[in-house]
């Protein structure tokens, strides 16, 4: 665990959601026995942006909303690295949502963890994409980012966790991580991660979460009806958790990175960019200008 332990305190609020998202990743990770130089972590903008600061990995701060093209760009440079991408439902869901559902289509291998606090925290708690109506002055009705990824045919790895279990919360994690290692394709993990400044729901989420795959006819398999049990669940005023879709591995569809970087030892980021290895071919340019 030292391994991954800066000496650089969260700058989070005490109680926030975040720290057990950090906790877990960092569990996952040392499981999973990778390293920090194998591990790139690429964050976004708000207060769940800046988790990379905290661990010892190679981290990138990116722009707002911007997290996934640039995780994916880390991803095709050297696919090698294991590449998650953390950010906040402000981020992801709104500036970002582009990026998601074209992330979604494109089926990168890397881990997507969005931490969903269903508001701004950094800018004191306005109401963002997943906002229920009511909060704070909201009249649209909230995004849901798991049924979104339910309805995209790309869809490789859907989850989502809760900060207030930490076990199921790694376990989920572990499943992801590893799912995008094996270069199977893109794993979305939401994470319920309560803001407890401005938007505290720890205690109506431990009411509300309700664990998909305790219950009867669970088959993450299967869309329709994984899309089926989320519904139900929904419509008894609950929120699914747990592994929620995973399609048999005859029915995945290739990973952007396996089609593209087939071979990760010829990535480009592993490319020998050394003079004398390129003075030939720098020659023959030269040549050709005239
Ligand atoms: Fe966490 Fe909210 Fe504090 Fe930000 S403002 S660190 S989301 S508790």
């Amino acid at each position: 665990m030292t391994e991954y332990v800066k000496p650089i305190t969260p700058s989070w609020c005490p109680g926030c959601g975040d720290f057990s998202v950090l906790a877990s990743l960092k569990k996952s990770l040392l499981e999973l026995k990778i390293p920090p130089e194998k591990t790139a972590l690429i964050g976004g903008i708000g207060c769940a942006g800046g988790y990379h600061n905290f661990t010892d990995a190679y981290g990138y701060h990116s722009m707002h909303g911007r997290l996934l093209p640039t995780a994916i760009g880390v991803k095709l440079a050297n696919p090698s690295l294991t590449v998650i991408a953390a950010g906040g439902d402000g981020d992801g869901f709104a500036i970002g949502m582009g990026h998601f559902v074209h992330t979604l289509k494109k089926n990168p291998s890397v881990v997507y963890v969005a931490m969903n606090n269903e508001t701004y925290g950094l800018t004191t708690g306005q109401a963002s994409p997943t906002s229920p109506v009511g909060f704070e002055g909201n009249i649209e009705m909230p995004f849901n980012a798991v049924l979104t990824a339910l309805s995209l045919p790309s869809a490789s790895f859907i989850a989502r966790g809760f900060s207030g279990l930490p076990k199921e919360l790694t376990a989920l994690m572990t499943e992801a991580i590893r799912f995008a290692q094996d270069r199977k394709g893109f794993a979305f993990l939401e994470v319920l991660t309560p803001c407890v400044t401005y938007n505290d729901n720890y205690d109506e989420w431990r009411k509300r979460v309700e664990d998909v795959t305790k219950l009867p006819g669970y088959d993450p398999t299967s869309r329709p009806k994984s899309f089926e049990l989320c519904l139900e669940v929904m419509e008894r005023g609950k929120i699914p958790i747990g592994k929620i879709f995973s399609p048999a591995p005859d029915k995945l569809p290739p990973s952007l990175d396996s089609q593209v970087v087939p071979d990760p030892l010829k990535a480009p980021a592993l490319l020998d960019i050394s003079v004398e290895h390129n003075m030939a071919k720098y020659q023959k340019l030269l040549a050709s200008l005239g």
